[in-house]
Parts: structure tokens; sequence; C-alpha cells
């Protein structure tokens, strides 16, 4: 008997060639995105002074497959095919008789998946002519990964960083410099938008939606200017599907064929990326993996928030997007996983959920920390908070077959380690984490301020 494979590995000849939109696979499409005076869809010329061209007509694009530019190509090489892992000894730690595997994208210059969508980005924009990107960054990842990105094709990046992880995680800052970035702790004084939220409460903790509202603002001013999106928007899921394309040609090499796909939600990228080129194989019959999308229950927008247009940012100055959302003006719990903090929603993932096609789960912050700390001590990866969402979820799902003897094949992505994230496991072993109960009046309150369309 042969040792089933631990690493599932593709060669650089076998990395896939283009990006895969799943909207014109979808039963119907996704609700327009609505310009906030006229109430009207919005054109490309109203996203105009924020994106290149290239990024807008893919944002619209209804091509069931984008290529991918060669130079993004050889700059992917650095880090990609990511490896796919069966995590036989968690397996065994947890007595399960299901299959688990992973897709690491902790491989990255950035330790997540980020990077499959800021080198695109800073590679159109510098395409464009654009010298200088601005950004928001939580926990710190996407910040770092534009910055990388930029310095790849000779762009400035500046970042704001949310208040409570700027001061929880200094190393983060320290990469994004080192990588040529400059960080602006968020709410800040530069901007409009940062001085308004500062006036009410000089110790707002921030959130992601301040944080865009002044990296908007930054670049709506100069025409040199661009800003980039780390997650939530069409290409940007758009880009994080090389993860599921590589996943698919990975366990086709073993014969598995995922029963489960669960993957952790902030604004839904990572999960997009791995879950829907297995969601076309799943409407075109070819299988028929439930597919689970986890989230924090501090912030939990597919479960608690309803499915509305509001705005992106705090400030209100983006497009209406139609998503699940818990009102722009709501500011989360400062919990560890930075990236899971944002008020809405994917558009396209509310879509595919209101169809019906994904599930969705919410779980405390202790229950993911032991799932990480039960993984690491297993696997040996230290997961990013984030992740470790979806690790709470497959390993309930892998004790669930240990009840019922089922033999599932469970796949999830493991979308970040966690070495710059230690202090908060520090908390977790030394008894210091608190569970945030969201209360309904605080969600109530929030959805006051939805726009009304
Ligand atoms: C940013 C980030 C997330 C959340 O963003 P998604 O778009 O939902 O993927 C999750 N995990 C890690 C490691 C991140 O860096």
């Amino acid at each position: 008997m042969t040792t089933p494979e631990t690493k599932i590995l593709l060669s650089e000849a076998e990395m896939p060639r283009r990006w895969y939109n799943i909207v014109p696979d979808l039963p119907s499409p996704p609700p327009p995105v609505l310009h906030p005076g006229t109430l009207q869809p919005v054109g490309p010329q109203d996203l105009a002074p924020l994106f290149p061209m290239a990024l807008i007509q893919q944002e619209v694009t209804t091509e069931p497959y984008v290529a991918i530019p060669e130079e993004v190509l050889d700059v992917y090489r650095l880090w990609r095919p990511s490896p796919l892992y069966r995590a036989h000894r968690l397996e065994k730690a947890l007595g399960t008789p299901a299959k688990i595997y992973y897709k690491y994208e902790g491989v990255s210059p950035a330790g997540s998946h980020k990077p499959n969508t800021a080198v695109p980005q800073a590679f159109y924009n510098a395409q464009a002519g654009v010298r200088r990107l601005t950004t928001e960054t939580g926990a710190g990842q996407w910040g770092t990964a534009l910055a990388f990105a930029c310095a790849q094709f000779g762009l400035a990046c500046e970042v704001w960083q949310v208040r409570a992880s700027y001061d929880q995680k200094p190393y983060r800052k320290m990469m994004i410099e080192t990588f040529g970035g400059t960080v602006h702790p968020s709410p800040s004084e530069p901007t409009e938008a940062g001085r308004a939220i500062l006036a009410a409460d000089p110790d707002s903790p921030g959130s992601l939606g301040i944080a865009i509202s002044e990296a908007v603002e930054v670049a709506a001013q100069h025409p040199d200017t661009n800003y980039a999106l780390g997650s939530v928007l069409n290409h940007v899921l758009l880009h994080q599907t090389i993860i599921g394309e590589e996943a698919l040609a990975q366990l086709a090499k073993v014969d598995a064929v995922p029963d489960v796909i669960v993957g952790c939600t902030g604004g839904g990228s990572n999960f997009a990326g791995l879950a829907f080129p297995f969601l076309r194989e799943k409407l075109a019959g070819r299988m028929s993996p439930v597919i689970r999308a986890v989230e924090p229950a501090s912030c939990p927008s597919l479960t608690k928030g309803v499915y509305a247009y509001d705005f992106g940012d705090t400030a209100g100055m983006t497009p209406l997007m139609k998503m699940h959302t818990l009102g722009h003006d709501f500011i989360p719990d400062p919990i560890h996983a930075g990236g899971l903090r944002y008020h809405g929603m994917s558009p396209l993932i509310s879509h595919v959920y209101e169809l019906g096609l994904i599930e969705a789960v919410a779980k405390s912050q202790k229950e993911c920390f032991e799932a990480g700390v039960t993984f690491a001590r297993s696997e040996g990866i230290i997961p990013a908070p984030e992740p470790t969402h979806a690790l709470a979820a497959c390993v309930e799902e892998a004790l669930r077959c240990r009840e019922t003897g089922e033999e599932k094949t469970i796949l999830t992505a493991l979308c970040g380690h966690g070495l710059l994230d230690l202090p908060a496991y520090g908390k977790f072993l030394g008894g210091e984490m608190e569970d945030h109960e969201l209360s309904g009046e605080a969600i109530a309150a929030a959805m006051a301020a939805l726009p009304r369309v």
C-alpha cells in the first residue's frame, strides 16, 4: 500500500494562464452598481477617476475567461503555483475519517493570497501611466501585498491602515515600508474624511470603511493617483480564481473530488477565488460540493446583515453596491482577524448567496483560535487569524464525520500564515482573549444609516 500524498504540486508549466469569471455561468446576473447621486447604473466613466480602464472592463466583463498577462505570470512565478496539502496529521489529531485538503497561500511575498490581485492591479495601473496607488489595509496584509506589487512596476504606494491593527501589528508597517510604501494610521489628519471622524471620536479604532474613504479621497483629488481595493470588487475576485483553478488541477492529480468547501470571508476574495471554479463545475453538473462561507460572529454581514444597496466606505463616497451589509458606518469590535472586519460582503458573493448556491456560518474568535492552535500543532503552520475561521468550520465538519463515519473530502484555503500575528496567539494561550457578542441593538443602529434606494 502506498502512502497517500501530503504535498500536491503543479509545475510552472501547469500554472493556469487565465482567470475565471463566474458571472456568465450564473442563472441571473448580479444587480447593477448605482451612482449615489442619480441612482442610475454607473458607467465606465464614473469609475475612471479611480481605476484604469483595463480593470473597469474586468469589473463588468461577461466573458467567462480573462487571459493573465505575461508580465503578471512572471511575478506569479515567484511563489505560484502554490502547494495543496493533504492534512494527514490534522485528520489524525481529530480522529476523523474525513480527508482534509488545504490550499496554502501563505507562501507569497506578503504571506497571504493578496498578491494574486495586487500584482495585476499594479501592472494595469502602471500600463495606464499612473504614478501612485492609494489603498486601505486592515491587518496589513493588503497594504503589504500592494507595496510589494507597486515595487515590481515602479509605482509609489500610500496605505491607510486601520488604527486598531496599526497599533496591534507594528511589523506590518515595517514590511510595507521595506517594500517602499508609506503608511498612515486611519483615521488620519491629512484627509477630510479622517479629520471628521477624529473630531467626533479622537480615540476611534478605525475601520476598513473609514480607511477606504481616506484612500479614495486622496486618489480622487490627484490625476496621477489611482485607488486599489484588496477585496469585494468583481475584478479582485476574478484575479483570485487562480487559487481554485490550481486546486482543481491538484485534486485531479490525486483523483479527489471535494464534498465540502469552506473558506473565510472578509470581503470575500479568497473564498470566491477558491470556490468559484468549483462552483462552475457544480453548475455544470460535474461535482456537487457544499460550499460554505465562514465569517466572524462579531462582523456577520452574510448571516445577520441585510441584502441592500449600501456604500463601500464610511463617508459615503463610493458607488452604491447591492450587498449583504451591516451598514456602512458599522464599526466592528477590534477582533484579531482584522482582515474580516468589513461591514459589507462582495456584491457577487452576496448575489450567489441569494441564489442559494452557497451557505454561510459565523464563528466566534476563541473557537477559531482553538482550531488554529490544533492546526499549528499538527500541520506545523501557524495560520493567520482570518483562516482560523475556515479551520474552525473544517474541524466542525471533520468531527461530524467522526460521529457519522462519513469519509467526506473537505477542501479549504489556508489563505495566510500568522507569523506577524503572534501577539494574538499569545493572548489566546494566556487566556486573555474575549468573544465579542454583537448585540441586536448595535446592528439595528448601524442599519438605520442605510441609504434609501
Ligand atoms: C485580507 C485577508 C482576508 C479577508 O479578505 P477576503 O477578501 O475575504 O479574502 C482573509 N485572510 C487573509 C489572510 C487576508 O489577508
